[in-house]
């Protein structure tokens, strides 16, 4: 159990991030997850069940790589790979999708209802909605809806009702709030499913738990493989979830030094980037007070990144915490480097891994050589890169041209 000035309180404040920073009509259908997760995770029949299918369905444990030739090539401290793009759907976020689907039928639920942008976190979503036997709908800006085409086919094989929002900007945006308006009306059939470490209480703290098992996992690997604790982790950070699922276990340790990584986009300089830790200030934002890039208004800004699943302008309140504490080390890597260590991974190592992962991959490249051969880094891989081969090999043939 990490000590606790590194977990929320009561409230679900993190130092001063945190939170249910929420409208009147969220506030009591919210305090209904709080207190059935507060009740659910004490409950060894609700984890064991949760457990269970970690083992059976997703996959679980996942390895902890070795990769002797990505080390080889880096000159410096030994590199190892979470493998979370092992997993069933190819991600870590089937980790907290199937929590949250149990946690819903726990509470008697009937449906789960989400908003995705990219598409990963419906995809995820809709898989443990077909597993857990609920319903499952997935609000998607039209022009998302357009852009993501092979996930929105992947979530109606799995028998998920994608609904195109026609609103405003057609985007993430909308399709927020659609989704929380249709929860709102009917939070007694629907249970809301958040996709990262994001939002208001308890989800910051319920979605690490679900992905905790990553680094609970990792510190047991290294540990049998090398009698010893590594010397940094690396995680790539959107909303958060996969860092902090890694990240967790070792908080305590403070010899393990941690690194999220964030991306730079097209650069610090402009608005092209989603660079949050680097740049943005305390605000709030989706129900919770934590860092965020914003106007003076405090509107959050347009963020851009190369990997759709970083491009958020906020960050788990967790993470605006530990970087307040100095415990985590938050850095950037633009596009160029992650389509660099993309290609690296995929030749060095035969593993394609995702764009999102590919950030963690690119920082490693840069910590590797400046550690000595003695020391060891692990890095999250969080998914795989099966959705950005196309788009990967057109910057790829651009760049050369
Ligand atoms: C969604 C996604 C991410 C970013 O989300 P976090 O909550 O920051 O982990 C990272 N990697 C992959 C493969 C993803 O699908």
């Amino acid at each position: 159990m990490p000590n606790p000035q590194y977990r929320a309180n009561d409230d679900g404040y993190f130092g001063e991030f945190g939170g249910a920073e929420l409208p009147p009509f969220l506030v009591e259908p919210i305090a209904e997850v709080r207190d059935a997760y507060a009740e659910a995770r004490q409950d060894p029949t609700f984890m064991g069940e949760y457990e269970r299918l970690l083992r059976t369905y997703v996959g679980r444990p996942s390895l902890l790589y070795f990769a002797e030739n990505l080390t080889a090539k880096l000159g410096g401290a030994k590199v190892y790979l979470k493998r979370e793009d092992l997993n069933h759907t190819g991600a870590h976020k089937i980790n907290h999708c199937l929590g949250e689907a149990l946690l819903a039928k726990r509470m008697g639920k009937t449906k789960l209802i989400a908003e995705t942008g990219a598409g990963q976190h419906g995809v995820a979503l809709a898989t443990a909605a077909a597993l857990t036997g609920l319903e499952c709908e997935i609000h998607m800006g039209a022009i998302d809806v357009a852009k993501q085409h092979p996930n929105v086919v992947r979530m109606e094989l799995l028998g998920a009702k994608v609904v195109a929002v026609e609103e405003g900007g057609r985007s993430l945006k909308e399709a927020v709030d659609s989704a929380f308006a249709t929860y709102a009306a009917k939070y007694h059939e629907y249970f809301f499913a958040i996709g990262s470490v994001v939002g208001p209480h308890p989800y910051p703290s319920m979605v690490r738990d679900f992905q905790s098992i990553i680094g609970r996992e990792a510190r047991a690997q290294i540990l049998e493989a090398e009698g010893r604790l590594p010397n940094a982790l690396v995680a790539a950070v959107g909303g958060g979830s996969n860092a902090m699922g890694l990240f967790d276990a070792f908080l305590n340790d403070r010899e393990v030094e941690i690194f999220g990584v964030e991306p730079a986009g097209e650069g610090l300089e402009g608005t092209r980037h989603a660079a949050t830790m680097t740049l943005g200030t305390p605000g709030t934002l989706h129900g919770m007070k934590t860092i965020v890039l914003q106007d003076e208004q405090g509107e959050p800004s347009p963020v851009h990144s190369i990997a759709s699943g970083l491009d958020y302008p906020g960050v788990g309140p967790q993470h605006s915490h530990l970087k307040t504490l100095g415990r985590v080390t938050y850095v950037s890597v633009d596009d160029n480097e992650t389509l660099d260590a993309f290609s690296t991974l995929s030749r060095t190592e035969g593993i394609i891994p995702a764009l999102e992962s590919s950030h963690a991959i690119a920082y490693t490249c840069k910590l590797a050589p400046t550690l000595s051969s003695d020391d060891i880094v692990i890095a999250n891989l969080s998914g795989r890169g099966d959705k950005d081969v196309d788009f990967v090999a057109e910057r790829l043939a651009a760049r050369r041209s």
